[in-house]
């Protein structure tokens, strides 16, 4: 049978440091001042924060920890959230769009600020992000087609804008130096716990998990896209959205002549691609999303190779000519509410919602994480942003259904700007 390539192994498991000891933790009529449910870049940031700060707490990992999309996506770091600033703008308004991007700044701070730290060099942080865009629109960049073929031989690219701010990294090292932080800030980690439900009583929040009960005073639900059903009350905002993300042979020099750039790479169109070099010259490569099925990992590979002929059409020849072909492919789940933006606070009395980050968290999900936990701690005056942001259903299937929609019809436009931006440019 082909293997689903939702739990597939990826470059980066085989090229991580070791996960930190989490030690024994009994979990069976322990009291905690909080759990946290889900062991991504979220919870652990949570986790840290609230230890630090001194609470009991406890984090219930259903696998092992960074095992959903934390540590295994494309390992871009950029300011912004996964909906647009158009968007923002007309949910929240200008006040609250300006606390959003602060908010999201000061994510990316967060994490720059870590993987520059002495001990996290396997971060392999490395500074650049080009967005590209394929139609001349959605990229306000300085680099017409001439000046980009310096980063990258890519003709169809119209425009591009680079940006030093943004980073590119290794996310899994990432996370499990994060975790090892949050133990030495007396975090408690359980991983292989999946937690089934939680239920008010009068002693507290009551969490059932395939490994035993616990007890806290206040649960933080940070699933992303992996707890569908574990949490209805959230995961009737939340869809699961699934993207592919393939891992060629090492390709050495050729590879270099088809993208110079160290900067990661990335276009603007809704279901487009995001590449990037790795350290031992192999390419990442990043695509597709979709809310229904998943896919096997030769349709995956298949599915790379592809999008790299019709991308870097001089790379394919190349690999073709040299034999050289895609070694990783793997799916991941991202979280997202229909508007794109996160839902993050209190949902009922002592339950939160740390979730929705779509595919930009790496630098949303902890800033959004600092900022509930301040919330928590009663160190916030003025409500949050996030407090302004619906929660509306997502309808089931229906919703996924719309989703899928949407982003069919999303690639039909960017398709169809494509078109007519080639036409001008023939004119
Ligand atoms: C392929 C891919 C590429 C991406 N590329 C980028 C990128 O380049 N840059 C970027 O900014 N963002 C990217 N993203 C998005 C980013 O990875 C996510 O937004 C972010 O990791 C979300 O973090 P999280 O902690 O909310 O969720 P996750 O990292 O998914 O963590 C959730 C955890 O909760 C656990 N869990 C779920 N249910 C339960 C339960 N019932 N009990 C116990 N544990 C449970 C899961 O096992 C999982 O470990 C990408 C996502 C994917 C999938």
């Amino acid at each position: 049978m082909k293997q689903n390539a939702v739990f597939a192994r990826t470059w980066y498991e085989d090229t991580a440091i070791a996960p930190p000891d989490f030690g024994q933790v009994a979990l069976d009529d322990c009291a905690w001042d909080v759990g946290i449910i889900g062991g991504g870049l979220a919870g652990l940031t949570a986790l840290l924060k609230l230890s630090q700060a001194g609470a009991r707490v406890v984090l219930l990992e259903a696998r092992s920890i960074a095992a959903g999309a934390s540590g295994r996506n494309g390992g871009f770091c950029t300011g912004g959230w996964a909906a647009d600033d158009a968007q923002i703008l007309r949910l929240l308004g200008g006040k609250g769009a300006a606390a959003m991007e602060e908010i999201a700044e000061g994510g990316l701070l967060w994490m720059k600020e870590r993987m520059h730290r002495t001990g996290w060099e396997s971060t392999a942080a490395t500074p650049g992000v080009l967005r590209v865009s394929l139609s001349g629109h959605g990229a306000p960049g300085d680099l017409d087609a001439q000046a980009l073929a310096a980063f990258v031989k890519a003709p169809r690219y119209r425009h591009g804008a680079v940006s030093y701010e943004g980073v590119h990294f290794h996310p899994l090292n990432f996370m499990r130096l994060l975790a090892r932080e949050a133990l030495e800030a007396g975090g408690q980690i359980i991983e292989q716990a999946h937690v089934r439900g939680a239920f008010r009583t009068s002693r507290g929040w009551h969490i059932e998990t395939s490994r035993g009960v616990c007890r806290a005073q206040q649960v933080i639900w940070a699933g992303g896209g992996y707890g569908e059903g574990d949490a209805p009350m959230l995961t009737s905002r939340i869809l699961p959205i699934r993207t592919y993300i393939g891992v060629t042979e090492p390709l050495g020099e050729m590879v270099l002549r088809h993208i110079p750039t160290e900067c990661a790479i990335g276009d603007t169109r809704r279901a487009g691609n995001y590449y990037r070099r790795l350290p031992d010259g192999r390419l990442l490569w990043g695509m597709g999303i979709t809310a229904f099925g998943t896919l096997s990992i030769p349709k995956v590979k298949a599915m790379v190779l592809r999008d790299i002929a019709a991308i870097l059409p001089g790379l394919a020849d190349e690999m073709r000519s040299a034999g050289r072909g895609i070694d990783y492919g793997w799916a991941g789940n991202m979280a997202y509410a229909p508007h794109f933006l996160p839902l993050v606070g209190e949902i009922r009395p002592g339950f939160h919602a740390l979730t929705g980050f779509g595919g930009h968290g790496m630098n949303t999900a902890p800033a959004a994480a600092l900022s509930l936990v301040s919330q928590m701690q009663g160190n916030l005056g003025d409500p949050t942003p996030f407090s302004q942001i619906p929660r509306p259903p997502v309808f089931g299937i229906l919703g996924r259904i719309a989703a899928e929609g949407s982003y069919r019809w999303r690639i039909l436009q960017d398709f169809r700007a494509e078109k007519v931006s080639q036409s001008h440019q023939g004119q």
